[in-house]
């Protein structure tokens, strides 16, 4: 038996004919940038997202910076987020000039803990970044409330929980920003890059598809300095085929989830492999991530020895990262971000699982704690 941590290819069958309709279509026309195809996706992504607008962008990294951009963020300015997450969250502030502002995160839910954002608004604060992590939405509306009284700008980080929800409102559509990511391990995931923003303001609408094309309206007459932010037709053509599968998707990973954690009661590990808990529905599980304590390293090399594929999201914290040193962080700053970097596993959770699977994934972690403990 063999458990990859993805099995890309495994959804091929479902989708291969759509995405080389789509992808045909797109030849045939000539236009490879921008175009219909990508309308279409911006207006289906849109609905899906219940935002108003949605702009398609070339990463999910260029959402996060065309958001900053458009929101005004630059030199001098603070912008609040966690430390746990992938690097593109704080990177794209940085890389604005401003300053990322790092607050911890909660046990339960590895997001960022909206108790503790209030003692780090400072007067240069300007916006926050909620990032929605392994798919669970960020309990909102402290971070809602918070912004308001001081009014900040919202940009949510989405990239993994496209679909998920908090109080039954789809995450992107609850800030000012929503951003999402097409990359290839993302529950939506194209070919390549690529990225989508969404927002409720037209204002905000007409500014992010402004910036995306270098800040030009009228062609080679420039009002701002943008940049090139542009999705491709053909990556727009694969994640259209790929959306109409993505709830069905979903339900499977969410179902997945509750297979392990339903294998791992019945083995009698739940409580010390620390389930993921699912506080805000609905998690839509990018990533099923556990905690070992003392020896996580070495249950994952046994795990792969038996052929299971597992991954560390993520081993070091940003706060902790070597191109952050400058932000004068130490070590012990923010210890739960910390502790999760030391404990967390991520298990293979894609939608093409199947039962035999999941059993001996669950066999040989039960085998690995009766023989060495955790
Ligand atoms: C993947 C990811 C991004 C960046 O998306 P790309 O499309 O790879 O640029 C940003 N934030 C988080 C939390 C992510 O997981």
């Amino acid at each position: 038996m063999r458990v990859p941590l993805l099995d890309i290819p495994a959804s091929y069958e479902k989708i291969l004919q759509d995405v080389e309709t789509n992808i045909n279509q797109v030849i045939q026309s000539g236009q490879f940038v921008l175009g219909p195809i990508v309308e279409e996706l911006e207006q289906k992504i849109s609905t899906y997202c219940e935002s108003k607008y949605a702009v398609g962008v070339s990463s999910g990294t260029d959402a996060l910076i065309i958001s900053l951009m458009a929101a005004g963020i630059s030199e001098g300015d603070e912008v609040i987020t966690t430390p746990f997450t992938f690097f593109a969250t704080a990177g794209s502030i940085a890389r604005l000039g401003a300053r990322p502002v790092f607050v911890d995160i909660e046990q339960d839910t590895f997001n960022i803990d909206p108790n503790q954002i209030e003692k780090s608004i400072t007067n240069k604060t300007r916006a926050i970044i909620p990032v929605h992590l392994y798919g669970q939405s960020v309990d909102m509306n402290p971070v809602l409330e918070l912004a308001q009284k001081n009014n900040l700008v919202v940009i949510e980080d989405a990239a993994q929980a496209i679909g998920s929800e908090y109080e039954g409102r789809r995450t992107g559509s609850i800030g000012d920003f929503g951003c999402f990511s097409f990359f290839p391990t993302k529950n939506l995931g194209g070919f390549g890059d690529g990225g989508m923003v969404t927002m409720s303001s037209e204002d905000v609408y007409n500014q992010v598809k402004t910036l995306r094309v270098h800040g030009s309206n009228l062609k080679y007459y420039h009002k701002v300095i943008g940049g090139n932010f542009r999705i491709d037709a053909l990556q727009a053509g694969v994640v259209l085929a790929k959306l109409k599968y993505l709830d069905q998707w979903t339900e499977k990973r969410r179902k997945n989830a509750q297979t392990y954690n339903q294998l791992f009661k019945e083995k009698g590990i739940a409580d010390q492999l620390t389930l993921p808990s699912e506080v805000t529905l609905r998690h839509v599980y990018n990533q099923y991530v556990i905690r070992v304590k003392n020896n996580r390293d070495e249950l994952r090399s046994f795990l792969s020895e038996k052929n299971i594929s597992t991954e560390i999201y993520y081993p070091l914290p940003l706060h902790l990262q070597d191109c952050f040193a400058y932000l004068g962080y130490e070590k012990g700053a923010f210890p739960e971000s910390e502790k999760a970097a030391n404990e967390s596993i991520a298990l293979p959770i894609f939608p093409e699982l199947t039962q035999e699977q999941l059993s001996y994934v669950t066999e040989k972690i039960d085998e690995f704690t009766k023989k060495y403990g955790i």
